[in-house]
């Protein structure tokens, strides 16, 4: 396979990596994070990739054709029916407008809570934002009150980045706007 080159540089590209919202990206080999400044140092080209559409298994309730996993450009998750397609002759969505908000996630993590020493999971809210709770924490739908465990921490996003040698992940450049590029060039 050939090796893709940095259009700014003519360096090779990294590895890709993912954002703390899944996003994926590559970003020049010569460019790294200075953690002390704060600021990203030598090549500062990064290529976003676009995130495929993932098949899921489960099925639209509407008109039962499969459900697609999509990542918003804000990180936001979402299933929606592989039948909706937009169509950029008549600028219209067409096909199955069935959605479906993806309202969190949780994993569970092997740290135990500060509290009461019970394990940790890892939630991750809509809009991508991280925190950690205690796996006994809960919601009592009838009280309608917090039930078990009330530890929760919130992740800044320079918490949750994965790691890497090249410690590159806490800076998440903005997102490429149509025509910004050239502002940038000579
Ligand atoms: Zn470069
Ligand atoms: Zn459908
Ligand atoms: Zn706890």
């Amino acid at each position: 396979m050939e090796e893709e080159k940095c259009p700014k540089c003519g360096a090779p590209l990294a590895e890709i990596s993912e954002t703390a919202t899944g996003r994926k990206l590559q970003r020049c080999s010569k460019g790294s994070w200075n953690k002390e400044t704060r600021q990203n140092e030598g090549c500062d080209y990064v290529k976003w990739l676009v995130v495929e559409p993932q098949t899921l298994e489960e099925k639209c309730p509407k008109c039962g054709a499969p459900l697609v996993l999509a990542v918003t450009r804000f990180g936001k998750k979402m299933k929606k029916c592989s039948t909706n397609v937009w169509n950029a002759e008549t600028k219209k969505a067409e096909g199955c407008d069935y959605i479906e908000w993806i309202n969190g996630t949780t994993e569970p993590l092997d740290e135990d809570c500060p509290k009461c020493g019970k394990k940790l999971v890892l939630f991750t809210t809509a809009a991508g934002k991280k925190m950690k709770k205690c796996s006994t924490s809960g919601w009592d739908k009838e009280k309608r009150v917090a039930t078990g465990c009330t530890y929760v921490q919130w992740l800044k996003a320079s918490d949750y980045a994965p790691k890497d040698e090249s410690g590159g992940e806490e800076f998440l450049p903005p997102d490429p706007e149509p025509g910004s590029e050239s502002t940038s060039e000579p």
